[in-house]
């Protein structure tokens, strides 16, 4: 029998601030970078969930140090899919940039990018409409969070911002499920690259609201992102205005040097 009910996607909370994305259709589970298997299994069975897969997009230990024990917690194995150029213990299938994976249960079809920045192996999960799908989703790792993106632990600002420009061309409806509760703290440095965006405004006022009453800010959206999002941004008057004005230069000729001024003072931020 095919499940045909609408796909959900619900976060599990994990560490400080990490979420473990997983989607079922109220029988079959994926779960998207466990870092920590406890509370995964716990939500599992209080669901009564079967767990068909799991999809890492990067090797951080904080979205794979749950993988071993959740395989070993199960009586079937089940497929890993994961970066093919690195090696992630527990990783059964090596994802590249196009490969499409097809589940069964739960029903989908997912497409894979390749996103270096944060890592260089880094990959992102992207899931298009479908029968049970209604908006497009995409699981982007530690590449992209609302209003903010992935500290360049391995890559350079010119790939990170290439991938990024990956995710700006998909719908703009498209949920991005990022994998940490960063939000308040990345719009603090968005307030302070873009004073006067008042689609930032309004948005850091929603986002005060339902951190207030501990509501996940996520997932957001590409367009969403497009307007609130410095680091979607780079190609913007606004963005790179203030690059210039915080770096001193006089030319950033291209959105990845203003990544490149940016994502550095976010760092020291
Ligand atoms: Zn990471
Ligand atoms: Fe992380």
């Amino acid at each position: 029998m095919v499940k045909n009910t609408l796909l959900q996607v619900w976060p599990i909370p994990a560490f400080d601030d990490n979420y473990i994305w997983c989607i079922h259709d109220g029988e079959s589970a994926l779960v998207v970078d466990p870092g920590d298997s406890v509370p995964v299994l716990r939500y599992l069975e209080e669901h009564k969930l079967t767990l068909t897969g799991i999809l890492i997009t990067h090797h951080h230990a904080d979205h794979t140090g749950g993988i071993l024990q959740i395989l070993q917690a199960l009586k079937e194995s089940i497929p890993v899919y994961g970066p093919a150029s690195i090696d992630i213990p527990g990783r059964t299938q090596a994802m590249m940039e196009g490969d499409k994976i097809e589940i069964a249960a739960p029903r989908m079809s997912l497409k894979v990018f390749e996103v270096p920045g944060h890592t260089l192996s880094h990959i992102a999960y992207f899931a298009n409409m479908q029968a049970n799908v209604v908006e497009p989703m995409l699981f982007c790792g530690d590449t992209l969070f609302a209003s903010g993106c992935g500290r360049l632990f391995e890559g350079t600002p010119t790939q990170m911002s290439e991938s990024l420009a990956k995710f700006a061309a998909l719908p703009k409806n498209t949920l991005v499920f990022c994998t940490h509760e960063y939000t308040l703290s990345n719009i603090r440095f968005a307030l302070a690259v873009e004073p006067n965006n008042a689609n930032l405004l309004s948005w850091a006022e929603r986002a005060q609201e339902m951190r207030a009453k501990h509501l996940p800010t996520l997932p957001t959206t590409i367009g969403q992102e497009l307007q609130v999002n410095p680091f979607m941004r780079c190609d913007t008057k606004e963005v790179l205005e203030s690059a210039l004005s915080i770096s001193g230069e006089t030319s950033l000729p291209t959105p990845a040097h203003v990544l490149a001024v940016i994502r550095a003072w976010k760092d020291r931020f």
